[in-house]
């Protein structure tokens, strides 16, 4: 125990499932014994509302913005409990967005959030970080202080649009600041086993990237995109959906890997 693996879950475009597998991969692991913290880190909050928390109604002092920004900050007080026994997280509400364009005039800037995280992390066996789909400033905080990156692609046109760049910019990171940072792995979501586009989607990363793919395929299911209105994951929403099996399976696969 103690020593937490720090992992981001990252993709620059937008509605590919990075909240959906950050709440839901979160809460497999728990389900499984793993002690685990999910950070949001998108100042829309979406991680925090899933979990029934409307950050945006919260005193800035108990939003990750302010560990993040005030080396002073009692990250422990910012800590929230989930529903679900084992998983908490840090909320984040609009003002993170002011962080974009303070922390480049701050000394060590992109090192802020791996400083926040540092005097948590032997309270976790795993820490994710739920980041924003853009490039910035709170994408590279993530980057820094994280050992490894999943990236979720949407089984759509396109789904491996700006993935070169993504693979770069992780290039960048790992030269400048980062040299331990790994790609844990591509992860497909949102599959549908009807559509031809999907399996042709699955095929074609498959081929292209082997094993950097997680065998777990994330399918698309109902209960997933419901769950979050009712603040619960999907191990508490329906433990019997696709989605529950989905993400334990991928949970599973996560703690394989990474016992080797
Ligand atoms: P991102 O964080 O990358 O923007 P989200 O996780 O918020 O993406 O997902 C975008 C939308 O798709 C949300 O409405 C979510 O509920 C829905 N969604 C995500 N994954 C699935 C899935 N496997 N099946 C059905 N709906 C999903
Ligand atoms: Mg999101």
């Amino acid at each position: 125990h103690g020593n937490a693996r720090i992992i981001s879950i990252f993709n620059q475009k937008g509605g590919v499932g990075k909240t959906t597998t950050t709440i839901n991969l979160g809460a497999a692991l728990a389900e499984l014994g793993r002690r685990v913290l999910l950070v949001d880190f998108d100042p829309q909050g979406g991680l925090s509302l899933g979990l029934g928390v409307n950050a945006h109604s919260l005193p800035l002092e108990n939003t990750v913005y302010h560990a993040l920004m005030d080396p002073s900050a009692d990250i422990q007080q910012i800590v929230l409990k989930s529903s679900v026994a084992g998983l908490d997280f840090l909320p984040a509400s609009r003002d993170l967005g002011a962080a974009e364009s303070k922390l480049p005039s701050e000394i060590g800037g992109q090192q802020f959030l791996k400083r926040a995280l540092s005097t948590l992390k032997d309270d976790y066996d795993i820490i994710l970080i739920d980041c924003q789909p853009t490039m910035g400033q709170l994408t590279v905080n993530a980057l820094v202080a994280s050992h490894e990156v999943i990236v979720p692609l949407q089984c759509e046109y396109f789904a491996l649009e700006g993935l070169g760049k993504l693979l770069n910019t992780i290039k960048s990171i790992q030269k400048i600041h980062n040299p331990e940072l790994d790609i844990e792995g591509l992860l497909l979501t949102m599959y549908d086993s009807r559509l031809r586009l999907s399996n042709q989607v699955v095929e074609e990363v498959q081929k292209h990237f082997n094993d950097m793919v997680f065998e777990t395929i994330i399918q698309r299911n109902v209960k997933l995109s419901e769950a979050p209105s009712f603040g619960e994951s999907i191990i508490n929403y329906d433990a019997t959906s696709k989605g529950a099996t989905n993400y334990l399976h991928l949970a599973q696969e996560i703690i394989k890997k990474n016992s080797k």
